[in-house]
């Protein structure tokens, strides 16, 4: 089973600051991790490695810096790594993510499952799986927390919805993306993470032209939307104190919590 497993970098923060002037995140002071579902598409794809055999590809999309996140990869379990990398992929929505991602997916060629996280911390359009099967024309299945049954050409997954479960049986070579229920990720070995940082380690980065990939469809040109405006949310908080009577205090109460339709 070879599986091949999407890893984004991301701010270690739920809490985005923006630069009122520029629109641009600040990233001072704010460390960068493995987005935290992608750790759990890991997992799993290194266990269905240890029970079925084969090999697992981890492949991130970022500048530079993103090699972090491939050699805790790879530190993780993972087999191989690549980033891929190149000026001319900045600014890219989700649509030319999803067809750097894709190019990438066609070069490596040999896959049976490719496993994403549900959702990234950062963007949080949760598009990019779905985008990259149907780039690859194969079939998908998302927020997964259980594999039932596997074999080398189906398998039998389980998928949350609001109020229960699905079962869904999906023929390979497929996509997942995966929520945190699935499983408890692992922490990268120390002895792996020291190979991974090694000049042999299996890690390769690739540019644009290395997928073969088109200009005008990469980056700021191919993205089929433009951001006009960014902000980020400002919360009020309002104190107001009732003191009087208990009883008429209650009754003020109930009927401020009525009128704002918090009861
Ligand atoms: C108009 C527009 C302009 C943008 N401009 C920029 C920009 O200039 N610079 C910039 O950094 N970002 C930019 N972005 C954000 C960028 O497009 C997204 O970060 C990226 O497409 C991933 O989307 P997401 O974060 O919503 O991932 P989701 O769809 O929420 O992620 C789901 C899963 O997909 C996989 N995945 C997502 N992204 C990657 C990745 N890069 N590599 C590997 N796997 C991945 C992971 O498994 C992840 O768990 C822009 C977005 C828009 C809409």
């Amino acid at each position: 089973m070879n599986i091949i497993v999407l890893v984004k970098q991301v701010p270690d923060t739920t809490e985005i600051k923006l630069d009122p002037k520029t629109g641009n995140l600040i990233r001072e002071g704010i460390e960068s991790i493995m987005n935290p579902d992608d750790r759990h598409a890991l997992e799993a794809a290194v266990r269905l490695r240890e029970s079925m055999g084969g090999r697992v590809t981890v492949v991130s999309m970022g500048p530079p810096q993103a090699i972090d996140v491939v050699t805790e990869a790879m530190g993780m379990g993972a087999d191989r790594g690549i980033l891929l990398s190149d000026r001319a992929f900045a600014g890219a929505d989700t649509w030319a993510t999803s067809y750097t991602l894709g190019k990438a997916m066609e070069k490596i060629d040999d896959y049976d499952l490719i496993i994403c996280g549900r959702q990234a911390i950062d963007g949080d359009t949760a598009q990019i799986g779905p985008q990259v099967a149907d780039y690859l024309s194969i079939p998908h299945v998302s927020y997964v927390f259980g594999v039932e049954e596997i074999s080398e050409a189906r398998m039998v997954v389980k998928r949350r919805l609001e109020d229960g479960f699905e079962k869904i049986e999906i023929s390979l070579p497929a996509l997942l993306t995966v929520i945190g229920e699935l499983n408890v990720p692992r922490y990268a070995n120390v002895s792996r993470l020291i190979a991974a940082c090694g000049k042999k380690a299996p890690i390769d980065v690739w540019n644009a032209a290395d997928i073969g990939c088109k200009t005008s469809e990469i980056g700021l040109e191919g993205s089929l939307t433009h951001v006009i405006k960014t902000f980020a949310p400002k919360f009020k908080r309002q104190g107001e104190m009732l003191e009087g009577d208990a009883g008429k205090v209650i009754g003020t109460l109930l009927h401020k919590l009525h009128e704002n339709r918090i009861i």
